[in-house]
């Protein structure tokens, strides 16, 4: 859900953009962001007009090459996206495959000790199963094996707590359309100053998503091809609002609301299916006769209420309820008052 403020800013007419005001505009989006990820001084923001998927795999394309091995997290459907973008450019990887639901810890990291690895792709929350990884665990194991990490923080920033200097991160991969609650569109990839200085030593064999251009284009404000205009001047409003409130204060916001929700369906036939939770989704199994994908619908056609279905082999067993955006505890209630009303009917 977006704030009525952000609305009513994509009803607006969409202004030219090679303009001065609107490169302002792009500095103070930068220096923000920079901000709010808790990135160093030198850091950098790439505005890229494409989806998160699209921005994963142009930080790999710009950060390494064939001379590179990797290694990924895989704990779903995200951690699997790195790994095909990986073997599509032909870089090498290896994975470090997770159950649903299993957390990362310092056993599955001790046999990648001193194993010649140069870098190391994360999704810090796998939004697929809803596990939050322990960065701390991965950031001192990048330094002490000198790895270049990757954060898709996609789902996870402004849901938890992150910092990018602190958890030794060289690349924050974020999307518009999650806990920023913005419309799809646009991602944004910070970079420290390790991964400019790989940005341009890197040969990169494309047009759009070749970082140097973006770099040197940023420096005044500016982007090299046309961004979705409207989506960065909602970010402007946005991000003042989260700086006025302060990051960390708008993180305690979403963990209060998915606290909340989790107080409020206790007694319901759900199981919380996760050992790492994040404040962004619940993960919920359905432990009745009803498989997942039939309750999706049912709140979706009865009740008007989205909630978020799987997809493949997770769609019967699982469903996750969203804590991000303008959510409040009276919408935790209408939802949870449908799942109790469906439970009486037997529908859950
Ligand atoms: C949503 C999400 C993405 C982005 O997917 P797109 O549909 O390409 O925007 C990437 N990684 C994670 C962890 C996500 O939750």
């Amino acid at each position: 859900m977006m704030e009525q403020d952000i609305l009513k800013i994509g009803s607006e007419q969409i202004p030219y953009f090679r303009t001065e005001q609107f490169s302002n505009l792009m500095l103070e989006n930068e220096m923000l962001m920079n901000k709010c990820v808790k990135a160093s001084e030198s850091a950098r923001v790439i505005f890229l007009t494409a989806s998160g998927t699209a921005a994963m795999e142009a930080t790999i394309m710009n950060l390494f090459d064939t001379s590179d091995k990797l290694l990924i997290v895989n704990g779903g459907t995200f951690g699997t996206r790195f790994k095909e973008i990986c073997d599509i450019h032909g870089f090498l990887s290896e994975e470090i495959c997770l159950d649903h639901g299993e957390i990362l810890t310092n056993q599955h990291l001790e046999s990648y000790e001193n194993k010649n690895f140069t870098g190391f792709l994360i999704n810090m929350h796998e939004t697929s199963t809803g596990v939050l990884y322990d960065m701390e665990l991965v950031g001192d194991f990048c330094k002490r094996n000198n790895l270049m990490l990757v954060v898709d923080a996609i789902s996870s920033f402004l849901a938890d707590r992150y910092d990018m200097s602190e958890y030794n991160v060289n690349a924050t991969i974020l999307s518009s359309q999650k806990a920023i609650a913005l419309p799809p569109g646009m991602s944004f990839v910070v970079l420290d100053g390790k991964a400019q200085e790989r940005v341009l030593r890197n040969n990169v064999k494309s047009l759009y998503f070749n970082f140097k251009n973006y770099l040197l284009d940023g420096l005044r404000g500016q982007t090299p091809y046309t961004p979705a205009v409207g989506i960065l001047l909602q970010l402007r409003e946005r991000l003042r609002i989260i700086d006025n409130i302060g990051v960390d204060k708008t993180v305690e916001e979403v963990a209060r609301i998915a606290q909340d929700f989790r107080t409020k369906i206790k007694g319901l036939p759900l199981m919380i299916a996760s050992s790492a939770l994040s404040n962004a989704v619940t993960p919920l199994k359905p432990i009745g006769k009803v498989p997942a994908d039939e309750i999706f619908k049912c709140l979706k056609d009865h009740y008007q209420i989205y909630v978020c279905p799987n997809g493949g082999s997770l769609s019967k067993v699982l469903f996750r309820v969203g804590h991000i955006g303008a959510l409040t505890e009276d919408d935790n209630s209408e939802l949870v008052n449908a799942l109790i009303d469906m439970n009486k009917k037997g529908l859950l």
